[in-house]
């Protein structure tokens, strides 16, 4: 089945901030991005600033910034002015507790307000901040403030008293921690946040930094392996003003959800920094994924731009479109997905169900910044990731053993590569040189993503680099037969790799995970083989479909497709420190 091209509407064009891709890459410079930019009075670059503070002076103080919404759905409003003060009270304590620029100040909370104004007050006061995520356990919360050297960290009671006392002793650089909700404990070095925040100014002139300061340490997913530590600075900036306005349509007043966490980079990317820089204002959700309360959120804050996920996306096809009827969505304008592969079934499935596709970016912790992407005004492919933004260069290449690299023709799979210098590209791992030096090859940063290049220029993600299957000679990507599993009506999720043969090399595996109301059976099986047969052809169809109540997924929810593989094979698991507990 080919998908059709989604086209957008004269007006659909006309009213997005690029209507027309080839004229804005033409004019587009990094310089002219920075320049739409205040920087600091006096000269230096601070995120914060271009944030908070900026708007408040020139007279948006009273705009709604952060609509934050608990659990129990009552609905707590901040203006840029109050997170413009809060977050001026959180750096006077911090430099009052003697944290100094540079130092690393890490969180591990779930999306509370205390997270937006740790993550803005850190970088105000000039310090280096490291969202945690909430659901770590002691080992992988340990390993990462280690490799941060974390000086400071700002959590709740609950989770310092579960997850931190017991490795406290091992970090001896911890020297504060600022309980959200405790009591002050100055043995421990246990500060009560909001009681320092009452006693702290709101005034508060923001570290002078640099543009090549070091302001955020974001870990990776961890889907291939051990987590890297990826450095970014406070010039990353620029980059998340332009890629929020370009790539995510975001306008001034525009009601936006990211639904990421803020302990990936997405979920501050582009669930702190884009949408304050570009004055949106911006929903923050406590709970965790239901299919009917999204829908409702959706509907009665009128959310204009939705940023999501295809777990999600996928999750939200299994309970069924029937359920979105009960809710008005027509204020949804743009919707924009990232973090695995879209499958071309899920943009349709949206344009359907909401009468607007999703739109599929493509980027990594690494960039810093979304890469490549189906913008407002540009017609939709269903299954491709789009093209490169304005400002950055992209290539499909390979690379020979003497480290030469090639850009491969339009049709030919070869790995997703970008020429670096954007403002958001990572400046190393942080403490692993030899690994970050890696990624670059003859002037390309090497992302580790196989992908291709169609006649357009569109790019197609074929599969990561580790998880490409090599069969009878023929290169299968994941994503694709994935997808084509996908289109079956069974089937809610479906994951692929490739297992050893000795004629082969390696046959193609499929583990699948179904909807409601289908149970595994040989019929089905069978059933499912055939289907992919008829799409794909006997060289990449599955030779074998497992069938899985779920299947593991980081818990910012990538499918681990090397876990499948290293389970079904009896081999090492290797690095799980970020799969969903209730894989284990
Ligand atoms: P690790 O590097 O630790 O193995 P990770 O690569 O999953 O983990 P992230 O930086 O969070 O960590 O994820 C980036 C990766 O996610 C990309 O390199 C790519 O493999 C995948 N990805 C992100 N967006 C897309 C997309 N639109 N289409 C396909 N893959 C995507
Ligand atoms: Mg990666």
């Amino acid at each position: 089945m080919a998908y059709a091209t989604i086209t957008k509407t004269d007006s659909e064009r006309a009213a997005a901030n690029m209507p027309d891709y080839a004229t804005e890459r033409a004019a587009f410079t990094w310089e002219a991005a920075r320049a739409r930019l205040d920087g600091l009075p006096g000269g230096g670059l601070n995120i914060a600033h271009e944030a908070l503070d900026r708007h408040v002076a020139s007279g948006h103080g009273a705009d709604l910034a952060i609509r934050w919404i608990a659990k129990d759905f009552s609905r707590h409003d901040f203006t840029y002015a109050d997170l413009a003060a809060a977050t001026g009270r959180f750096a006077n304590v911090l430099t009052d507790a003697g944290i100094e620029r540079g130092e690393t100040v890490y969180s591990l909370l779930g999306r509370v307000p205390d997270l937006y104004v740790a993550a803005l007050g850190t970088l105000k006061a000039g310090a280096v901040f490291s969202p945690l995520f909430s659901q770590f356990g002691p080992e992988p919360l340990k390993a990462r403030m280690e490799i941060g050297g974390a000086v400071a960290l700002v959590t709740s009671a609950s989770l310092y008293r579960r997850k931190v006392a017991p490795i406290r002793a091992e970090l001896p650089n911890l020297r504060t921690v600022f309980l959200v909700d405790g009591e002050d404990d100055p043995a421990e070095g246990l500060v009560a946040l909001p009681a320092a925040l009452e006693r702290a100014s709101e005034a508060f002139e923001v570290a002078r930094t640099e543009p090549e300061d070091m302001a955020l340490l974001h870990f990776t997913s961890g889907t291939t392996g051990r987590p890297k530590g990826a450095i970014h600075v406070h010039e990353a900036v620029v980059a998340h003003a332009e890629t929020g306005r370009i790539a995510l349509d975001l306008k001034p007043g525009d009601i936006y959800w990211c639904t990421a966490d803020p302990g990936w980079v997405t979920g501050t990317s582009y669930g702190i920094i884009a949408p304050l820089v570009n004055r949106v204002a911006m929903i923050v959700d406590e709970a965790e994924f239901d299919a009917e309360r999204w829908y409702q959120i959706l509907a009665e804050e009128k959310v204009a731009v939705w940023y999501s996920a295809p777990t999600a996306i996928r999750m939200l096809m299994k309970a069924g479109a029937e359920i979105t009827k009960a809710f008005d969505l027509s204020h949804l304008r743009f919707l924009a997905s990232v973090g695995e592969p879209l499958n071309p079934e899920a943009v349709v499935w949206s344009a359907e169900t909401f009468g607007k596709p999703f739109h599929d970016n493509w980027w990594q912790t690494e960039t810093g910044g979304i890469m490549i992407a189906n913008t407002a005004a540009m017609d939709v492919k269903p299954g491709s990731m789009g093209l490169p933004l304005p400002g950055i260069e992209a290539g499909v290449v390979s690379r020979d053993e003497a480290g030469n690299v090639t850009v491969t023709d339009p049709g030919v799979a070869g790995e997703l590569a970008l020429r670096p210098g954007w403002p958001s590209m990572m400046r190393g791992y942080l403490h692993e040189e030899a690994r970050y030096e890696k990624c670059f090859a003859d002037g390309w940063y090497l992302s580790g993503d196989l992908a291709q290049r169609d006649a357009d220029g569109y790019f197609w993600f074929v599969g990561r680099a580790d998880d490409v299957i090599k069969s009878a000679g023929h290169l299968v990507g994941p994503f694709e037969v994935e997808s084509a599993l996908i289109e079956h009506p069974a089937v809610a999720e479906a994951a692929v790799v490739g297992m050893p043969d000795e004629t082969a090399g390696e046959v193609v595996k499929a583990f699948v995970a179904l909807k409601p109301g289908f149970e595994p059976s040989e019929a089905l099986e069978r059933e499912l083989r055939g289907h992919a047969r008829k799409r794909l052809g006997p060289a990449v169809a599955p030779r074998e479909i497992a069938f899985r109540e779920n299947l593991p997924k980081t818990r910012s929810g990538k499918i681990m497709r090397r876990l499948l593989k290293a389970r079904e094979l009896g081999l090492p698991e290797g690095d799980i420190s970020t799969l969903e507990s209730d894989e284990r």
